[in-house]
């Protein structure tokens, strides 16, 4: 096992705010580089406004369901185990918890109790609630607390379509010729701002973060642009 970081050791409330809000800034980013790239590349073969608006519109929709989706499958997937665990944590506590105390007494002495403290630590808490302390102590979550996945599906909804509304307005609000650099110019600020942001939420170094996060936007435009430049120029 690895030492715990900084960050880590601080379990709870503060770090799961900094991972919601590390998630949400995560599908921004998603948003604004799957809907730029979208955009930019219709707008390589056509000038038309509103079939740049039905592109950006169909990508944006289509892109935060299947967030959400996702989202929703990978939290209900995790909540089903987590429940198992507690079951079976349940039963044993019913069937042999005499073996149960002492298991919780080995797993506070490991975490630094001496053995006559450690004892006394478990029995306490399996007296105020024994399901949640093997709970916390044996599984690391927190019975009262499982991520609900409708919550992680609707985040993912709502932080995707912000970012790929960035682009969408970007490309059909200016004039014809206006479209291409302000959308390109917008949306590397805007990477440059969630590639900076994700790494402090981390606590990574920003640089790194924002230059891989910015090339990586402009080459997901630069691509699609040139392969809508050469559909549109061969009249596709
Ligand atoms: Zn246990």
């Amino acid at each position: 096992m690895t030492e715990p970081t900084h960050a880590e050791a601080h379990e709870g409330a503060l770090g799961s705010r900094l991972n919601w809000l590390r998630a949400a800034v995560l599908g921004a980013n998603d948003g604004i580089v799957s809907t730029a790239g979208l955009v930019v590349g219709v707008a390589g073969a056509t000038d038309d406004r509103s079939v740049l608006l039905t592109a950006g519109l169909a990508g944006l929709l289509a892109g935060s369901m299947s967030m959400a989706a996702g989202e929703y499958v990978s939290v209900s997937t995790q909540r089903d185990s987590e429940k198992a665990a507690l079951a079976l944590e349940r039963r044993e506590l019913s069937e042999e918890p005499e073996a149960e105390l002492d298991e919780l007494t080995e797993l506070l002495e490991d975490r630094g109790l001496s053995e006559e403290v450690a004892r006394e630590a478990a029995v306490q808490l399996t007296e105020r609630d024994a399901l949640k302390a093997h709970a916390r102590v044996e599984l690391g979550i927190d019975p009262d607390e499982l991520t609900n996945p409708w919550h992680a599906a609707w985040a993912s909804f709502l932080a995707f379509t912000v970012g790929a509304l960035l682009p969408l307005l970007a490309i059909v609000l200016p004039p014809v010729s206006w479209r291409l650099p302000v959308t390109v110019a917008s949306v590397l600020v805007a990477l440059a701002g969630t590639g900076w942001s994700s790494a402090r939420l981390g606590s990574a170094a920003p640089g790194r973060a924002v230059l891989r996060n910015v090339a990586g936007g402009a080459l997901a435009m630069g691509v699609t642009y040139a392969v809508g430049a050469l559909l549109g120029a061969a009249g596709v």
